[in-house]
């Protein structure tokens, strides 16, 4: 686990108000997750991290690419993706029973470090839209394996899922997620 132990951030030993963490992540980090809905990835992570007496507010942004089949073509892709989280640790004498809450986590007072890989993790695969598409050009037009389209259409599996549908069902599942809450 050594991957993993760099997202460990010892939280006692900083003072009071902002620390900036930045990580890199890729495949191996990917690998420690068997749930992981893709293996191959390059994310640049940024990490505000606020710091009061008895909490803490995480900030998270991500940015960079996964590799993925397109939905279309099937040839596998860079996909962009970007994603942004908010999560407030609270520190306390004995963690409350009803500890589910929305993005609050519960840190003992005895404890003075945390991981936060699960939370990235868990940021990465949120922001994974689930229509996963070749991008257009400059000009609009599909960027997809030509070849391929051209044999799915001989083959009759004519494309209904035209341009237009592909821009209009781009939606993370992210903001899906959310609407849950
Ligand atoms: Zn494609």
């Amino acid at each position: 686990m050594k991957v993993l132990k760099r997202f460990t951030i010892n939280y006692a030993s900083l003072a009071d108000g902002e620390h900036l963490f930045e990580y890199q992540v890729d495949n191996k980090f990917l690998k420690h997750f068997e749930t992981a809905l893709v293996q191959e990835a390059n994310i640049a992570v940024q990490l505000s991290m606020l710091k009061f007496m008895n909490s803490l507010e995480l900030n998270f942004k991500i940015n960079g690419s996964v590799l993925v089949p397109c939905d279309v073509c099937i040839e596998e892709f860079d996909l962009e993706i970007v994603g942004q989280e908010r999560i407030a640790m609270k520190i306390v004498n004995e963690i409350p029973p009803n500890n589910d809450e929305y993005n609050i986590i519960y840190l003992e007072e005895s404890s003075s470090s945390v991981n936060i890989a699960e939370m990235l993790y868990e940021l990465i695969m949120l922001s994974i839209p689930m229509k996963k598409v070749h991008p257009l050009d400059e000009n609009g037009q599909a960027t997809c394996d030509a070849s391929i389209l051209q044999y799915l259409e001989n083959s009759g599996e004519a494309i209904k899922r035209d341009k237009r549908e592909t821009e209009n069902n781009i939606s993370p599942v992210w903001d899906e997620l959310k609407k849950l809450k």
